[in-house]
């Protein structure tokens, strides 16, 4: 069995009375999609931010790696190539898209803001970023300003900056919100075939693309995992059915 890219074991985390994380240990293997379901105040975008070190656990560890990462902060799991996608106000809104990959690209958006006309002359950074930007389909929006794409351009462009960082990994959570039919469509494709790139671990409401995408599916409810499977043994887990996916 191969080591798995990034894993938690036994994570903990109380807001007061509640227990958001109640002794949580999951793990993302090399080359999958492990979507992780649940209801409203599951705790899942509370785990999400304790894998990416926006928050800290009360106890338990994190692991990218084979490196023990719970004391490190989000830019140091960055620079390890852990990418945390759909932090929308991370966009640059009066800066047009490729300016907005490059600087994803350098890592350091504060310190490279400061540098920013020499950078955008150098000539390799940029066509690696045009590339990134013909991936996710936004290339013909190079130069629009940020502030005025769609929705749905605007998510796909928050996954271009996060490719340009080259991860090992991604975080998503639900990066179909908001999407419609055409924009999940489309998102759903072009994650399919990034799971080969990095694994992503997947929170996501919209159970067709779960079940579309998913290798493997954990199901958090009232911050504990209950089941963890594939599609058909999840569909089918009588326990799952009851706490969450109804009838
Ligand atoms: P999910 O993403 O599954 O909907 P969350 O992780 O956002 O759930 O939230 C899990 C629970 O923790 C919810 O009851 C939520 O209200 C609570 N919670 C989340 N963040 C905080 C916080 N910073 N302070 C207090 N309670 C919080
Ligand atoms: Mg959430």
């Amino acid at each position: 069995m191969t080591e798995p890219v990034l894993f938690t074991r036994n994570l903990c985390k109380r807001f007061g009375a509640l227990e958001a994380s109640s002794d949580v240990s999951l793990d993302l293997r090399p080359g999958e999609i492990h979507a992780l379901i649940g209801p409203n105040g599951a705790g899942k975008s509370t785990l999400i931010k304790q894998l990416a070190g926006n928050i800290s656990p009360d106890s338990g560890s994190v692991w990218f790696h084979g490196q023990d990462v719970t004391g490190l902060d989000t830019i140091a799991r960055a620079r390890l190539g852990l990418a945390r996608t759909f932090q929308i106000s991370a966009l640059a809104m009066q800066h047009t898209v490729l300016q907005n990959v490059i600087l994803g690209a350098l890592g350091q958006r504060q310190a490279a803001l400061r540098f920013f006309g020499n950078i955008m002359k150098n000539k390799a950074l940029r066509a690696e970023s045009e590339q990134v930007l013909d991936r996710v389909g936004l290339l013909e929006h190079a130069s629009t300003l940020t502030g005025e794409l769609s929705h749905g351009q605007r998510r796909l462009l928050e996954v271009a900056v996060a490719l340009s960082l080259r991860p090992k990994a991604f975080l998503m959570d639900e990066p179909m919100a908001g999407l419609g039919a055409d924009g999940s469509a489309r998102m759903t494709g072009f994650l399919d075939g990034l799971r080969r790139e990095a694994p992503i671990l997947l929170v996501e409401h919209d159970m067709d693309a779960v079940f579309t995408l998913a290798d493997r599916i954990s199901v958090l409810v009232y911050g504990q995992i209950i089941a963890t499977g594939t599609v058909s043994e999840i569909r089918e887990n009588p326990e799952v059915q009851r706490a969450y996916l109804g009838d």
